[in-house]
């Protein structure tokens, strides 16, 4: 690295928060002089932009993905001997909310142009699960690393089985589907602001989404200790899963910025896929989806070279991930799809590189030349 080459940042935080100036600061400083930590005016504020950046009817902030997807499973009753289908290929928290309500996560495959949910492995899961005596009751796909999932399929699937879906979009906020943004597309969808997603805060936080009156009452008391009339009045068991009011705040002064972030990822990526498509496999998108690109991951049988020169010349880079979850000590017990060698494989050949939209096109050709090198 010479002297005037800036470093590039994995996901860079510091230049977002340059160009916001001192709206932040003087967002956290109004929580302060109000006071109201917990559920104050910016969360419900905050929840009321949310439905409109989305055209979602419902919005419910809460503490963290990991919540949003706990409580969503809550809110459907699901418990000891039900089976949920997760992805093998994702982040742990996905399957984890799964096992904290004392339900069963079953792997299943994802297809490996686009890292998402393999319905023909649903099918050998959906048996594997029966066979074993538990009672399918959800799936939950994975909008992994920013483009939706295929939702129209595998609502169509669900409804036919008697499944609920829970859409784990804590990588996808932002995105659409045919023209339907992220947050419509299931029934209940989970999303995360933890500070590297595409709309990130700066601590945990999260939201869910859903057009379901009734499902949206369910998370609301469930966000606070299950709660009826009142906060001393618990009909349902739940959590405190409160999103706190100085993320909300935080939140308010990016959303606005947002869609033209969007825009910019989009152009980082195809810059990338214009620089590596004849080097290595690059992400592939389906007809009618606009992805947030919360990483740009490519795959390849010499990922080890490419992270290691990358990493020699002070280019940051990230596997994710490195095992798949029916692999990790934690959940190897669990059921699975019979075949999950695309997961498998993923693991040891992909590689995201930096991505955020103030990524300059100088240090993208840098990267890109790195890789070539390593090659
Ligand atoms: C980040 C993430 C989560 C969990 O979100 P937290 O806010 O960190 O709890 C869940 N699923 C996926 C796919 C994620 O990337």
């Amino acid at each position: 690295m010479t002297l005037q080459q800036k470093p590039v940042e994995f996901i860079d935080l510091k230049a977002q928060q340059q160009r916001l100036g001192d709206r932040i600061p003087r967002a956290i400083q109004r929580v302060l002089d109000h006071g109201r930590y917990i559920m104050g005016p910016e969360v419900l504020e905050l929840e009321q932009q949310l439905a409109r950046f989305c055209g979602a009817r419902h919005v419910i902030s809460c503490a963290s993905g990991t919540d949003a997807l706990v409580m969503a499973l809550m809110a459907r009753g699901t418990g000891p001997g039900d089976a949920v289908f997760v992805p093998a290929f994702t982040f742990v928290a996905t399957a984890e909310a799964v096992a904290l309500v004392g339900a069963t996560p079953v792997f299943i495959d994802v297809e490996p142009d686009s890292f998402l949910l393999d319905p023909a492995s649903l099918d050998a899961a959906l048996e594997t699960a029966t066979r074993t005596g538990l009672a399918p009751k959800g799936i939950i796909p994975v909008d992994l690393f920013g483009p939706p999932c295929a939702y129209p399929e595998i609502n169509a699937y669900a409804r036919e089985r008697g499944l609920f879906v829970i859409a784990d979009a804590a990588q996808s906020f932002g995105a659409s589907l045919d023209g339907n943004p992220v947050g419509t597309l299931a029934e209940v969808t989970a999303t995360s602001f933890f500070p590297a997603k595409p709309l990130g805060c700066y601590g945990d936080g999260g939201a869910l989404f859903t057009d379901d009156d009734e499902l949206a009452d369910r998370l609301r008391s469930l966000r606070v200790h299950g709660k009826g009339a009142h906060k001393y009045d618990n009909v349902h068991i739940g959590i405190n899963g409160r999103l706190d009011t100085i993320q909300a705040a935080i939140l308010l002064e990016k959303l606005p910025v947002f869609e033209e972030e969007i825009a910019l990822r989009n152009r980082v990526a195809q810059r990338y896929g214009e620089l590596l498509e004849a080097l290595v496999v690059t992400p592939a998108l389906r007809a009618g989806v606009n992805s947030v690109w919360a990483q740009y991951t490519i795959q390849s049988g010499e990922r080890d070279a490419i992270a290691q020169e990358l990493k020699r010349q002070g280019i940051p880079s990230a596997v994710y991930y490195p095992a798949p979850l029916h692999r990790q000590t934690a959940y190897k017990d669990y059921p699975h799809a019979p075949d999950l060698a695309v997961s498998e494989r993923l693991c040891a050949q992909v590689l995201s590189l930096p991505m955020h939209p103030y990524l300059e096109e100088e240090a993208q050709g840098r990267i890109c030349d790195i890789i070539r090198q390593a090659l």
